[in-house]
């Protein structure tokens, strides 16, 4: 099989696994051409209340997975999707069931931040002054108390950040995909930001599945870090973090910790070396 296209990589995922899960899916793929493979074969489930953070190299797939949970693209035929213990024929499907934060905030820049935050329930069909009203009780909590009428040009970067953050709590589904939604920030600024999204995570129960390129945020953040390989993309690792929680920042530095960073830098750092192989056969 060439590494570039979607040649039936079976999938490893047992019947009836799927049971009790937020969200399943079995044998995911995805071409984008006949040479293009960005998906193959790829097996993952999520349970209700669980915090994901999925790590892979660069062009493994990440988004491609993200769009198609968020109901943005269709996989390809034969792969299985889940979602509240029912099969879901089209991922079109679930358009509007997933809150979806993507990498930029596409916060409008003509709308203040409190008609930002309300945009997703506005489109939904929500009265603006009802929206208004649920989003004011919420602004102190996303560290937006009395910024509600100035615009994103008027904000820090983390601040746009907890804007957008806010209007996909708002938008109250079961599962949130975040798609490295700190990635642009300064590493203090990241740092105040897991924590604050620990807590708010915490406080609200969703089920969230998050992109990032940093091991630590990765661990950090997640109950159970997944590690994609090298395109195709696949789930090569699932690592349980074995961290209590509430974690405190200096959790960073105990040996639990320290030992899950070295197993998962030793996974990436094998696909890593997959995404510079000259040849497509070198990703097997
Ligand atoms: P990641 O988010 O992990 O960086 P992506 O999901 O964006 O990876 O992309 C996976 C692969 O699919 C990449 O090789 C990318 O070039 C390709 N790809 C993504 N979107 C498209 C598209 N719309 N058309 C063609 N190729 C695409």
């Amino acid at each position: 099989m060439d590494m570039y296209t979607c040649d039936s990589m079976p999938s490893s995922r047992s019947e009836g696994s799927a049971r009790s899960k937020l969200l399943s899916l079995a044998g995911m793929s995805k071409s984008y051409s006949p040479t293009v493979c960005a998906l193959n074969g790829l097996d993952l489930s999520i349970e209700p209340g669980e915090f994901i953070t999925v790590v892979g190299p660069s062009g493994c797939g990440k988004s491609t997975l993200f769009n198609i949970v968020a109901g943005l693209e269709e996989p390809d035929a034969g792969s299985e999707i889940r979602f509240l213990n029912k099969p879901v024929n089209k991922a079109s499907e679930l358009l509007g069931q997933v809150s979806f934060m993507p990498q930029r905030d596409l916060l409008l820049p003509w709308r203040t931040v409190i008609d930002n935050a309300i945009l997703a329930i506005e489109l939904e069909g929500k009265r603006r002054a009802d929206a208004r009203r649920i989003a004011l009780d919420m602004l102190p909590e996303f560290g937006l108390a009395g910024f509600e009428n100035q615009y994103p040009n008027q904000l820090s970067g983390g601040m746009r950040q907890r804007v957008a953050l806010m209007r996909t709590f708002l938008f109250g589904r079961d599962l949130m995909l975040l798609d490295e939604p700190f990635g642009a920030l300064d590493a203090l600024t990241r740092t105040m930001m897991q924590r604050w999204l620990l807590d708010v995570w915490q406080k609200h129960r969703r089920t969230i599945m998050f992109i990032t390129h940093d091991v630590e945020e990765a661990l950090f953040l997640g109950d159970r870090v997944l590690v994609m390989t090298a395109r195709p993309g696949r789930i090569k690792l699932e690592l349980p973090v074995t961290l209590d929680r509430p974690r405190e920042p200096d959790i960073v530095t105990s040996p639990e910790f320290i030992r899950l960073k070295r197993e998962l830098l030793i996974a990436i750092e094998e696909e890593s070396r997959k995404s510079f192989a000259p040849t497509p056969s070198a990703g097997h």
